[in-house]
C-alpha cells in the first residue's frame, strides 16, 4: 500500500492536462485550489496505514490474498459493506470533506459484478480483463475516479438521437488493438488528484445506443484527456487561510469536466463494448453502491457540523438555552438517521452470482433520498444557533490588518472566555461546511433526487403492499383474482 506522502509523490509524475480559468495548471501538487481536495483523499492513504484503523481500512485482496486498501477491494460480504460506511463516516469526521476515492471503489465493484453476469451470458472474457485491471490497481494502490455522469445535452432525447453525437462517451473506432473513445464526463469528484479513470454509461442503452454502452479504463494523463477543474462557492479564498473555513481539506471533491478527445482504450482495459443490455444493470449497481456511502460521508461531515454549531453556541454565550439544547439533539437525530439507512442497506446486502456483496438496493436509494433532506436541515439548524454573522464577516485581511484589525476584533467578540480568533474561525468552517457548494453536493451527488424516486416507485414492491391492505380489510386481493 501507498503511504499519503508516495501517493502525493505519484501525482507529481503524471502529465495531465488540467485548465482553469483558461490557464493550464502545471502540477496538481501545492496548488492552493487543487491541495485541499489531495490532502482530503491522501486521508484515505493515512488511514490504511494507520494500525488504529487496520480492521476498517485494509482488506484481503481476494484475488491476491495481500493486504490492500479498503478502497481497491471487491466486498466479499456483508461485513465488508458495513465497514465501508464506517470508514466512510471516520474519514469524513477527520476532514469534514468529500475524499473522493469512494466513486472510483464503487466504480470497481459495480463493473466486477456486471462484466462477470455479461461474460455468462455471452461468452465474452470481461471480467478476466477487469481482474488483470483491479490487481494491477490494489498491487499500485492507485487512485480511481469513477466517471458515469455524461454532459447528457437534450435530456429527452438518447445518445444516438442527440444533435451532437458527443454529448454521451461513445466508441468512434475499433481496431485489432482497441478501442477510440470521444465524449465527456461532468462533475468528475477528485478526477485531477486520481491515477486512472473507469468510464461506465451514464444510463440503460437500446440497440441504437450500442456505441454508446461502453465501459473501460484510462490513466488521466492519456493523450487527449483534457480536464476542466470546475470552480466552487468562494473559490478564491483558497489563497487565503482562515477564510477558507476548512484550509487543509476544503469542501466537496474538486470537480471537474474531462474531455475525451479520440481517447485510445487498449483492448485489454476495455470492460463493455456495445453490450447495451448490461448498461442498465452497472448504471443501477453502481448507483446503489454509490448511495450506500451517503449515511457514511454525510453523517461524518454532520458530526462535525453539529460540533461546530455546539461550539459556536458556547462562544455566543447561548449554550445553556434550552431550545439550543434541544436544536442540537434534532441535528444529533438527523445524522444518527442518515447512518442507520447506510448500515441497514449494507447490512440487507445480498450475494451477487460473481461472488461480490452488494448492498440493498431499495435501501441505498432511501439512503441518498434522506441526504437530500436531512442535510438541508441539519445545516438549517447550524445556521440557526451560529447566528448571522456567519454570512457577513469581514475577510482575514481586515481582521489581520496592523491598524483596521482591531476594529473586527472588538466588534466580532463573543462570551470573554473565547477569543474572538476562534469565534471568526469557527464561523468560517460552518460557512465552508454548510454553503452553496456543499448542499449541492448533498442533492446531487450520487444521482439526483427524482433519480432515486424512480427507483424507490420500482423497487417498493407497492402491488404488495396494496395486498397487505386489501387481505386485511376483508376484499378479495389482486392475487385471489389472477388465481
Ligand atoms: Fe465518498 Fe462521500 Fe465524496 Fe461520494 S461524496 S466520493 S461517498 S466522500
Ligand atoms: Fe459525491
Amino acid at each position: 500500500m501507498k503511504t499519503r506522502d508516495q501517493y502525493i509523490e505519484s501525482l507529481k509524475e503524471l502529465k495531465s492536462i488540467i485548465y482553469f480559468e483558461g490557464e493550464k495548471i502545471e502540477s496538481v501538487v501545492n496548488h492552493p485550489l487543487i491541495q485541499p481536495h489531495i490532502n482530503s483523499a491522501a486521508m484515505t492513504y493515512e488511514v490504511a496505514n494507520d494500525p488504529m484503523y487496520e480492521d476498517l481500512a485494509t482488506a484481503t485482496s481476494h484475488l491476491t490474498g495481500k493486504k490492500i486498501s479498503r478502497f481497491t477491494h471487491i466486498h466479499q460480504n456483508t461485513e465488508d459493506l458495513i465497514k465501508k460506511v464506517k470508514l466512510l463516516r471516520l474519514i469524513a469526521q477527520k476532514t469534514a470533506s468529500c475524499f473522493q476515492r469512494c466513486v472510483g471503489f464503487d466504480a470497481l465493484n459495480a463493473v466486477y459484478s456486471t462484466t462477470y453476469d455479461m461474460d455468462q451470458k455471452l461468452g465474452t472474457d470481461y471480467h478476466e480483463r477487469l481482474k488483470k485491471y483491479l490487481e494491477y490497481v490494489q498491487e499500485n494502490d492507485l487512485m480511481v475516479a469513477g466517471a458515469m455522469t455524461d454532459p447528457k445535452g437534450d435530456r429527452s432525447l438518447s445518445p444516438s438521437k442527440q444533435a451532437d453525437p458527443d454529448l454521451y462517451v461513445h466508441v468512434v473506432e475499433k481496431n485489432d488493438k482497441g478501442i477510440i473513445v470521444r465524449g465527456a464526463k461532468a462533475h468528475m469528484t477528485g478526477m485531477v488528484n486520481s491515477h486512472e479513470m473507469l468510464i461506465m454509461p451514464t444510463a440503460a442503452m437500446k440497440e441504437d445506443d450500442q456505441a454508446y454502452a461502453v465501459s473501460c479504463a484510462i490513466p488521466i494523463d492519456a493523450p487527449g484527456v483534457i480536464h476542466f477543474f470546475g470552480r466552487q462557492t468562494n473559490d478564491k479564498r483558497k489563497f487565503d487561510e482562515m477564510d477558507q473555513g476548512n484550509a487543509k481539506f476544503g469542501i466537496v471533491g474538486g470537480e471537474c469536466l474531462t474531455v475525451l478527445e479520440d481517447v485510445f482504450v487498449p483492448w485489454d482495459k476495455v470492460f463493455m463494448c456495445g453490450e447495451y443490455k448490461f448498461s442498465g444493470t452497472l448504471v443501477e449497481r453502481f448507483a446503489t453502491l454509490h448511495r450506500q456511502n451517503y449515511g457514511g460521508c454525510k453523517a461524518g461531515v454532520s458530526d462535525v457540523v453539529t460540533g461546530a454549531a455546539t461550539a459556536m453556541a458556547e462562544y455566543n454565550g447561548v449554550s445553556r438555552a434550552s431550545h439550543i439544547k434541544d436544536k442540537i439533539v434534532e441535528m444529533m437525530h438527523l445524522t444518527e438517521s442518515l447512518y442507520c439507512c447506510s448500515i441497514a442497506c449494507s447490512a440487507e446486502g445480498c450475494k451477487l452470482p460473481s461472488g461480490a456483496s452488494y448492498p440493498n438496493a431499495l435501501l441505498g436509494n432511501v439512503v441518498k433520498q434522506n441526504v437530500t433532506r436531512n442535510i438541508y436541515e441539519i445545516d438549517r439548524i447550524c445556521h440557526d444557533i451560529a447566528g448571522g454573522f456567519i454570512a457577513t464577516l469581514p475577510s482575514e485581511k481586515d481582521f489581520n490588518h496592523p491598524e483596521l484589525g482591531k476594529y473586527i476584533k472588538k466588534y466580532f467578540v463573543g462570551k470573554a472566555d473565547y477569543s474572538v480568533e476562534d469565534r471568526y474561525r469557527m464561523a468560517r468552517l460552518i460557512e465552508n461546511m454548510t454553503g452553496g457548494t456543499a448542499l449541492v453536493e448533498s442533492m446531487h451527488g450520487a444521482g439526483s433526487p427524482q433519480a432515486q424516486r424512480v427507483m424507490l416507485l420500482r423497487m417498493g414492491n407497492l402491488p404488495h403492499k396494496v395486498e397487505l391492505a386489501q387481505r386485511l380489510a376483508g376484499i378479495e386481493t389482486n392475487q385471489d383474482e389472477k388465481k
